[in-house]
């Protein structure tokens, strides 16, 4: 009955995926052909060109995270410094961040942890992480993330003080192309779920409104 229910799952998942690209596709494919149509009759303007651009962009974005998805077999798990995975996405984001007047503050008592793991999908998943964080912040301020380590398992957490989640939009986090932006895709945390749970770990999130979102990333330490 297990296995049934499993496979049940699945299934629904992947009706909801399909349902969800067809529909997240077909909206900038709509734009683009109305855009085509008045380029025809109208003539070519540098707002129409613009428009289509980033229409493509945002189909092209959707397909690059759907990709890594539909890749499990490419996963390479290898031995990786967490500590160092992430000083290296902080660096990375970080001028992201200031753009938006965000500063990304990592702080860490350990100087090496290693865990097994697939190393670009572990950056996407704080790439997705810190993203929201910056995203959440449209005034500015502080992102903090932080690292501790028990016997087994690390605790990685990213702290921000955005606008935080309301507790009915919190649970639809993770679902495939929920999202509150209008520049989103609503993939990143399904992604991020997804991976996390590939690599034997969980992520939890707790949020205040105004106040802002912890989201705690739990992993296995490699011996
Ligand atoms: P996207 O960023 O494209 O919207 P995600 O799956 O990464 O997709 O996030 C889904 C939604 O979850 C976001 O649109 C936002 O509403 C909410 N969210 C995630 N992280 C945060 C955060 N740190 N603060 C506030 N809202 C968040």
């Amino acid at each position: 009955a297990e296995e049934l229910l499993h496979h049940s799952d699945k299934l629904s998942l992947a009706g909801q995926l399909a349902a969800g690209i067809a529909h997240e596709i077909r909206n900038p494919l709509t734009a683009i052909r109305g855009f085509l149509q008045l380029m025809k009759t109208e003539g070519v303007k540098p707002n129409y060109f613009e428009i289509v651009f980033s229409e493509f962009q945002r189909i092209e974005l959707i397909l690059a995270e759907l990709l890594i998805l539909a890749k499990p077999h490419e996963t390479r798990m290898q031995r990786k410094d967490i500590v160092h995975l992430l000083r290296y996405i902080v660096t990375l984001m970080g001028s992201q961040a200031l753009m938006s007047n965000v500063l990304i503050r990592f702080t860490s008592d350990l100087r090496t942890l290693y865990v097994l793991c697939d190393e670009n999908q572990m950056k996407q998943v704080f790439i997705n992480i810190l993203k929201n964080a910056i995203d959440a912040m449209p005034d500015g301020g502080e992102a903090r993330i932080e690292i501790q380590a028990s016997e087994k398992e690390v605790q990685i957490v990213v702290i921000d003080h955005g606008c935080g989640i309301p507790p009915d939009k919190l649970m639809q986090i993770g679902q495939p192309f929920f999202t509150s932006k209008k520049q989103g895709t609503g993939l990143g945390m399904m992604m991020s779920f997804k991976i996390i749970e590939n690599h034997g770990g969980s992520i939890h999130i707790e949020s205040v409104v105004k106040q802002g979102t912890t989201v705690k990333v739990l992993l296995p330490i490699a011996c």
